[in-house]
């Protein structure tokens, strides 16, 4: 069961803007990797690598210096900031490239508990290529971030998505699967989605999510919609089936309004009814935009992915 060989771990850690909370979490995760080598679960040459998401303020400038002061720690920044999701792949794309075996991705933040990295590695010693953390208790964060996440997440079920419910992007992945995840080559990229369509054997490790460590949160609502779109609008198309229901729906409900129409001009009533036209207008000029709405979403991915652009460009990379 046990594998003669233990893997060289890599920590990925995107960062955006994190200059409070690294010099708090970069210690953490040595600790980390030094209790998963005193343990027989990682190789000794194993590492964190902090991956800048072109960060405004001094995150770069600590990174350097903390890979100056300890080679465990590696570094790689982007040419420009291109959000969680893509730092994320660029990063698992760079350990990858230089020997890692076990690839482990995790927020800067510390808010999924980084001691649960010696479970996933277990799990991948059992022979689990992929292990997905899931959050058991979400108490820490504000009731506002509870009630918008779950609503996401039920969202994307009733959507027919795929997904792990309260699982983020902390996860263990072995480097077949990373390689694998890899050829995925969209551009607007939504892990949670891909992970599962990759197959392989996998696990689950549940933890209870702890507040930020430090700074703020960089997912404000109205990132978190444009994800959950996202997320949404490239794996299902249930949503243009529900504008060709609706509007058969309505038009059940037309064939009654023409009845009770021709109805009341035989009957010769009086033409009383701006009020109705009036709603009736507005009702379905606002179904048609959404209707309008939700196909120019597609249309546009069409076009984003049309183009085949480069989802990001690594502008430095810090390995001894
Ligand atoms: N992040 C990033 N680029 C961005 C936004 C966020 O790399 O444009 C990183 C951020 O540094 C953190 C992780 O993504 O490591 C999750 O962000 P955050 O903790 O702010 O989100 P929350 O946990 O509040 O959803
Ligand atoms: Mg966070």
């Amino acid at each position: 069961m046990a594998e003669s060989h233990s893997p060289r771990l890599a920590v990925v850690v995107p960062c955006y803007n994190e200059q409070e909370v690294l010099p708090a979490s970069v210690p953490t995760l040595l600790e980390v990797i030094e209790k998963a080598v005193s343990d027989g679960l990682a190789s000794t040459d194993s590492f964190v690598l902090l991956c800048n998401d072109g960060s405004s303020d001094r995150t770069w400038a600590i990174i350097e210096d903390m890979h100056r002061a300890d080679g465990r720690v590696k570094g790689m920044s982007l040419a420009r900031n291109r959000g969680h999701q893509r730092v994320l792949l660029a990063g698992l794309e760079s350990a990858l490239r230089h020997g890692a075996e076990a690839l482990v991705s995790i927020d800067a933040d510390m808010q999924d508990d980084p001691w649960k990295i010696l479970e996933m590695l277990r799990r991948y010693a059992e022979g689990c290529e992929i292990v997905y953390g899931v959050r058991s208790d979400r108490s820490s964060d504000s009731w506002f971030k509870r009630v918008t996440a779950e609503g996401f997440y039920r969202m994307q079920r009733s959507m027919g998505l795929d997904t792990i419910p309260n699982h983020a992007d902390y996860r263990l992945m072995s480097a077949r699967a990373t390689g694998m995840l890899l050829q995925y080559e969209e551009a607007n990229i939504f892990l949670r989605g891909i992970m599962p369509l990759i197959g392989l054997k996998t696990a689950v490790v549940e933890y209870p999510r702890t507040a930020r460590m430090a700074g703020e949160t960089h997912y404000p609502l109205s990132k978190m919609l444009s994800l959950s779109i996202d997320g949404i609008t490239s794996f299902t198309a249930r949503p243009m089936r529900m504008i060709f229901i609706v509007g058969l729906i309505l038009l059940l409900a037309d064939i009654a309004v023409a009845i009770y129409v021709l109805g009341a001009y035989f009957s010769h009533e009086v033409i009383s009814g701006w009020s109705s036209i009036m709603l009736s207008v507005w009702f379905l000029g606002s179904l048609i935009l959404m209707a309008l709405g939700i196909i120019g979403e597609y249309v546009g991915k069409i076009f984003i992915e049309s183009k085949h652009r480069p989802r990001y460009f690594i502008s430095d990379e810090l390995y001894d």
